[in-house]
């Protein structure tokens, strides 16, 4: 699939500081966010060796997230829950404007499947709703094409949970509804009451608010580099498109708006366009 690049990222990549890399030394093996895991819905590390400058990566035509110092560049691929495993690579553009390949294995892993069976009216969509939900994604896509420079340097990608609350594993389970496949879940439920206070996972600047049909009121955040997040459900936005938060800092409230049964936060986080788990950029 082909994204537009939407007129904002070029607006936001003009407007943000080039930061020079700084001299830092090699990092250590385990204590490194996010955790690289080689499965789809999962993040891979891949070595591309010492430049003076950053090199450039791209998975298809789909900017990579490339991290690291002179002495040793990282690319940092999303594998979307989609793929299958196998082979992969990824194209490295070097700063001389020389071209590499550099493969990668995608090992299988078997999400948990829940099969519900709900009232037809809860599955189909009215046309009116899905004109709406078409809108919706065309727009998610625009969001998800964001690629803008880094606000900070980000070399540790940890982030911190947005919310306090039981975190559940429910990230790629596939759910069948009434027998027909839907998307498989692609963030993390965190259960807390309504109106916890909702907080930045990282530095960030806000790329867009709205009230989405599924996700209701939501909180697209840039962390630059193609890695996003966003925050679903909220009953109260504190932020504004443009604005730039801490990590830390409070940027809505907990809700239930969308197609939810209940108060909670959903939690996603991109890569290259794709999300992965959100747990991997979590201290255990
Ligand atoms: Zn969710």
């Amino acid at each position: 699939m082909t994204f537009l690049i939407p007129r904002r990222s070029a607006l936001l990549a003009g407007l943000s500081t080039l930061v020079a890399a700084p001299w830092r030394p090699a990092q250590a093996g385990s204590d490194v966010w996010p955790q690289a895991l080689a499965v789809p819905g999962g993040v891979v590390r891949l070595p591309l060796g010492p430049s003076a400058e950053r090199p450039q990566a791209f998975s298809g035509d789909i900017p990579v997230k490339v991290i690291g110092d002179p002495i040793a560049w990282t690319a940092l691929l999303g594998i979307a829950l989609s793929k299958e495993p196998g082979e992969g690579q990824i194209t490295v553009r070097m700063p001389d404007g020389s071209l590499r390949t550099v493969s990668y294995t995608i090992a299988p892993k078997r999400y948990e499947e829940q099969r519900l069976k709900v009232a037809p009216g809860h599955v189909d969509l009215s046309p009116e709703d899905l004109a709406r939900y078409e809108r919706e994604r065309q727009r998610a896509q625009e969001i998800a094409a964001t690629f803008s420079e880094p606000l900070s340097d980000t070399f540790d990608l940890r982030m911190q949970v947005p919310v306090d609350g039981r975190r559940s594993s429910s990230f790629g389970l596939r759910r069948v509804f009434n027998g027909q496949s839907r998307n498989p879940h692609s963030g993390m439920d965190i259960a807390a009451p309504r109106g916890t206070p909702v907080r930045a996972p990282m530095t960030a600047r806000v790329i867009d608010t709205g009230d989405y049909f599924f996700n209701g009121n939501t909180i697209w955040l840039d962390h630059g580099g193609g890695l996003l997040s966003m925050v679903c459900h909220l009953s109260a936005i504190h932020v504004r498109e443009g604005d730039v938060v801490q990590a830390g800092e409070i940027i809505g409230k907990v809700g239930a708006t969308g197609r939810v049964t209940g108060p909670h936060l959903h939690w996603g986080v991109m890569l290259n366009r794709t999300m992965v788990d959100p747990a991997l950029f979590l201290a255990t």
